[in-house]
C-alpha cells in the first residue's frame, strides 16, 4: 500500500506545535508506516512544497512571508489542518497588538542586549502585516481545525489515525489543561 504524503509548514509561532509532533515519540514511527512526511521544517530543511494529501499548518499569519507560505500549502495539499490556537485563532502571537510595529522592532533590534545589530533591518526580513496577526483561514480555505497550545501529542496522533482511516476525528473536550 502506498504511503499517504503529509506536509507540514511552520508560520509565525513559538515552535511548541512542532515539538508536539516530535512528542509523539515512538508513535511517530507507527505513523511513518502509513504516511510519508514530505516536509517538516523542524526536522529537515526541505525547499519547496511537495504535493501532499494532508497539509498541517502551525502558527499564525503575521508577515507577508507567512501569507505566501499559506498559499503554497493550499496549492500543494489536498486538505489543510490548522494545528494549534495560533493557526486556528491567531493565538498568543496576537499579543503583538499591544504594541506598534515600531515598538516591536525597536525592542527586537535596538533595545535587546543580545542583539548586536543596532538598526532595524528593512531588507531580507519578512514584512509584518499592517493589520496585525490573523488566523490561517483568513487567507486560505481550511478543512480541519485542531486547537490547543500546543494540541497534545496524543490528540495529533488520534487525528492522524482517524484521518488516515477516513473516520471522523473525535477530539477531547479539554485541549488546554490547568494543573
Ligand atoms: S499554538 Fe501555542 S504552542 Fe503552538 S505555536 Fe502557537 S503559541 Fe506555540
Amino acid at each position: 500500500m502506498s504511503k499517504v504524503p503529509v506536509s507540514f509548514e511552520w508560520l509565525s509561532g513559538c515552535s511548541g506545535c512542532e515539538l508536539a509532533v516530535v512528542d509523539m515519540h515512538e508513535k511517530l514511527l507507527k505513523i511513518l508506516d502509513a504516511v510519508e512526511i514530505v516536509r517538516l521544517p523542524i526536522l529537515a530543511d526541505v525547499k519547496g512544497y511537495p504535493k501532499a494529501k494532508l497539509g498541517v499548518v502551525t502558527g499564525a499569519l503575521r508577515t507577508d512571508h507567512d501569507v505566501e507560505c499559506a498559499h503554497e500549502m493550499r496549492r500543494s495539499c489536498d486538505a489543510i489542518l490548522a494545528f494549534g490556537v495560533c493557526a486556528v485563532f491567531g493565538g498568543p502571537q496576537g499579543s503583538g497588538y499591544a504594541h506598534t510595529q515600531r515598538e516591536l522592532q525597536e525592542s527586537a533590534f535596538l533595545a535587546n542586549p543580545t542583539t548586536t545589530t543596532k538598526f532595524v533591518p528593512d531588507q531580507g526580513v519578512p514584512k509584518l502585516l499592517d493589520e496585525g496577526v490573523r488566523p490561517v483561514d483568513s487567507e486560505i480555505d481550511v478543512d480541519l481545525y485542531l486547537p490547543g497550545c500546543p494540541p497534545p501529542a496524543d490528540t495529533l496522533w488520534q487525528a492522524l489515525v482517524a484521518l488516515l482511516s477516513d473516520k471522523p476525528v473525535a477530539l477531547p473536550y479539554e485541549l488546554v489543561k490547568y494543573d
